[in-house]
């Protein structure tokens, strides 16, 4: 069987050691440079490869072939495959069949990482035997070619779950779906929303799926579609007998034949309303895992959350300073702004992916004394906001926007960088916005 791997980064590389180790005849094929250490690691194996080229007779004669995320359905080479009617799949697909391991698969439009991590934790600090996989670190098939564990959890974005036709997930997430990537589904917000639910499409009534019941694109798919699996709601507003709620300011789930879990949400380290949606997601899996309510509590009580997500990075002077360069898009935001507590000068712009600003408004009346525009579509923020906060500052870079914060601030304010856009106008990437903007911070 030959096996084509399409991208030659990590969840390539980590499918090529896979397909080599069961025998499959592998050929790595990148159209852009593939990193130093994974050419050595192809090298290592006996693994061919080619870099910054398509070669297509070495492409189209493949019987299964693996495609990155990061290429687009529509890129020329995938249209030729899927024209010869050859199996285009996603890593995921070609590895979970290798592996007798159970899979927790989590995806939705935001929170995906951070509700990863945080079930990472909870079964790990519990002592099971678990991976972490999917988007996040070492790749899932490059983990099954070792086969050291007994469960993974995995992050799935939609481009994973486009590539899927019999993997299911054991424990699904659906955090929750707004807009987001429309440019890859046509620009239709049904194409992107039924990607997500394809992470249940092939589960059993043995299977679980945990989503948020509170978000109407959910909702509205649940309208006309099924899924055989059990279904775990959670939500802020609503109560249930089987699923996550919050009631009188503590966090309960109830799975059915479980003991019930309940904690005051003051005690958990994470914070704001969109963590606890977080948290409730990954205690379902905990107690679906039977792990005990004491060591759910104590995990979910130290876990400090991640990186560049509402990060807390230093208090100076008494003010706070807060990092959430992962907010790439308007959702998010509304959530950093919604579990802010002080009066905030607010970091904001990057490259507008088409936002709609005005679901902000209450939000930044209530809690925004200043804004700082930092990027190259401010012109929507200001036409939006521009009379709503007394203070609207442009400036060209992170140094200047810090700087500029500080002035802005007095004693017990906070300072939140929280973009709404993606950071590809002065930045490599949402790490090194954030790197930046706490190395500012420092810097102060
Ligand atoms: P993803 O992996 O889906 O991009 P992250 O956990 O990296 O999600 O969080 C991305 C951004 O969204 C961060 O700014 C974070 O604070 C915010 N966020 C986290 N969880 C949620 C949620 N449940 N709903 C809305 N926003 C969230």
């Amino acid at each position: 069987m030959r096996l084509v791997v399409l991208g030659g980064g990590e969840s390539g590389v980590g499918t090529a050691i896979l397909g080599k180790k069961k025998g499959y005849d592998v050929f790595v094929s990148d159209f852009g440079k593939i990193k130093e250490n994974y050419k050595e690691v192809l090298i290592i194996n006996g693994i061919a490869w080619e870099e910054e080229t398509h070669t297509e007779v070495l492409i189209l004669n493949a019987d299964v072939v693996m495609k990155s995320p990061g290429i687009p359905e529509k890129s020329p080479i995938v249209k030729k495959l899927v024209e010869k009617g050859i199996p285009v799949i996603s890593e995921i697909e070609f590895a979970a069949p290798f592996t007798k391991a159970i899979t927790i698969g989590i995806t939705g439009s935001n929170g995906k990482t951070t509700t990863t991590m945080l079930t990472y934790h909870l079964l790990k600090s519990a002592g099971l035997n678990v991976g972490l996989g999917g988007n996040i670190g070492k790749s899932f098939a490059w983990q099954v070619a070792d086969d050291k564990y007994d469960s993974y959890v995995l992050e799935l974005s939609s481009f994973q779950l486009d590539g899927i036709k019999e993997y299911k997930p054991h424990i699904a997430i659906i955090t929750n779906i707004s807009p987001d990537h429309l440019d890859r589904y046509d620009y239709k917000y049904e194409n992107y929303i039924a990607s997500k639910f394809r992470i249940t499409m092939n589960q059993t009534e043995d299977d679980f799926l945990i989503y948020d019941a509170d978000d109407e694109a959910i909702a509205e798919w649940f309208k006309h579609n099924k899924t055989k699996a059990q279904l775990i709601p959670f939500s802020l507003e609503k109560t249930f007998k089987k699923g996550a709620f919050i009631k009188d300011k503590n966090m309960e789930v109830n799975i059915i034949n479980e003991e019930e879990f309940t904690m005051e949400t003051e005690a958990m380290a994470l914070e704001g309303k969109h963590n606890m949606k977080n948290a409730m997601a990954a205690t379902s899996v905990a107690k679906l895992m039977k792990i005990r309510n004491a060591t759910i509590r104590e995990s979910l009580s130290n876990f400090q959350g991640v990186e560049h997500r509402l990060e807390k990075v230093l208090k100076i002077q008494n003010v706070q300073y807060i990092n959430d360069s992962k907010a790439t898009n308007v959702n998010a935001t509304f959530f950093a702004l919604d579990s802010m507590n002080t009066p905030t000068v607010w970091i904001v712009g990057g490259v507008d992916k088409g936002n709609d600003y005005n679901e902000l408004m209450s939000l930044v009346r209530e809690k925004v004394k200043a804004i700082i525009c930092l990027g190259v579509d401010n012109k929507k923020i200001i036409d939006v906001f521009g009379n709503v906060v007394d203070i609207m500052i442009e400036v060209n870079n992170m140094e200047d926007a810090v700087k500029m914060a500080q002035r802005l601030t007095e004693k017990g304010d906070a300072v939140l960088l929280s973009p709404a856009c993606a950071s590809f106008d002065l930045f490599e990437n949402y790490e090194d916005r954030g790197n930046q903007f706490k190395q500012a911070v420092k810097n102060l």
